[in-house]
């Protein structure tokens, strides 16, 4: 069966290119999130699967059918799409089984077979016994479950969602993110997910298209962004780690830390290749000793429940985040080890 095929679309508002060429094949039943920060083009490329949008250049696919192009715009509700909005988006004088088969009264159906979609679209968000309760009743998330079996009720092929968690507090997000994977599962709809959130993308989808300017700048699994982020912005947006300079290595390669601490400990004219090292491959320990490579001055400490966050400062002046479990003196000196580091395209 085939899938999503985005293939170089651009979008242009004005002298602005709100997206740049940009391609994704995203196979049928996939998770996909867009990610990247405000501005960056996310929305506009979720409009433009919808048919909100018309595109400028390229093509946009769905089973090998052309739904846009230059000169072909396939009307939002001819597309086998819904789409989720920030909002909610429901009508607060019906209740919350009005709301959900409103596109299949909208269709003409009526009847049992009404009924029966209804309950069955409540039923995959848990939301059977609220049928005959009004939006206002419902808590943030239940809303947000109500515009999901909304859009569900009309079977669609391609789910869209468009930051579905923003307006949600923290608590609620992360019960949200297991309704979502649960849809998810249930479903198995091919679901693009709007977020700026990298954390509820890594948590979420299968895949992750990182976009900065109207380009796509990585395309891959949360593992293979996390562990091989491609460039220095990107490995910047994606998880915690720091950056350093080492003479050695070249981008895409990864060094052990015999090769790291060769390359760092270089003249500083010939460090010029970026390096990432993610906090868990460095060994911090509170008395210095001979067994680690460096000494590093404790600059601040954060408390984070299950650990403590540290800022050292290298003798070099650079600077490391590492993780230890017990609060070490602010302005001590703690031994470090660094075990491997991926090093990094500079950010175009
Ligand atoms: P956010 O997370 O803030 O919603 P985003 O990544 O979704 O950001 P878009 O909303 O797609 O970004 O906007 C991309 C760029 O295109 C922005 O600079 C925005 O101002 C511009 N833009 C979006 N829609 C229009 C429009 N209808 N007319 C003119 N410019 C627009």
């Amino acid at each position: 069966m085939a899938g999503l095929d985005i293939d170089q679309v651009t979008k242009r508002f004005g002298e602005h290119t709100a997206v740049d060429r940009l391609s994704l094949e995203i196979n049928p039943g996939e998770f996909v999130a867009l990610l990247g920060p405000s501005g960056c083009g996310k929305t506009t490329m979720l409009r433009m699967l919808a048919g909100f949008e018309t595109i400028d250049e390229g093509t946009i696919q769905l089973a090998n059918r052309t739904l846009a192009s230059a000169d072909t715009h396939v009307p939002p509700e001819q597309r086998n799409m819904a789409m989720v909005f920030q909002s909610y988006a429901l009508w607060p004088h019906m209740n919350v089984a009005d709301n959900v088969g409103y596109p299949l009264k909208l269709r003409g159906l009526r009847g049992p077979a009404y009924h029966q979609a209804v309950q069955k679209a409540l039923a995959l968000v848990e939301l059977g016994a609220y049928a005959e309760r009004t939006p206002q009743v419902l808590s943030g998330g239940q809303r947000q479950r109500v515009a999901l079996a909304r859009c569900l009720v009309s079977d669609p092929s391609v789910v869209l969602l468009d930051e579905p968690l923003a307006n949600l507090d923290r608590h609620l997000r992360a019960t949200m993110e297991n309704s979502f994977r649960d849809f998810h599962q249930r479903t198995g709809a091919t679901l693009v997910y709007v977020t700026h959130d990298q954390s509820e993308a890594m948590a979420l989808a299968d895949k992750i298209a990182v976009m900065k300017a109207g380009k796509l700048l990585q395309w891959g699994t949360p593992e293979a962004l996390y562990r091989q982020p491609r460039t220095t912005w990107v490995a910047g947006f994606i998880g915690q780690g720091s950056q350093l300079k080492v003479a050695a290595g070249r981008p895409g390669e990864q060094l052990d830390g015999t090769r790291l601490m060769c390359g760092l400990n270089a003249v500083e004219a010939e460090r010029t290749q970026s390096v990432l090292v993610r906090p868990e491959h460095i060994q911090t320990s509170m008395q210095p000793s001979g067994h680690h490579q460096l000494t590093a001055k404790v600059e601040n400490v954060i408390f984070r429940g299950e650990r403590y966050e540290l800022n050292l400062r290298l003798p070099n002046g650079e600077t490391l985040l590492t993780y230890h479990y017990v609060a070490p003196t602010l302005g001590s000196q703690v031994g470090v080890s660094l075990q491997q580091g991926w090093c990094l395209e500079p950010d175009q």
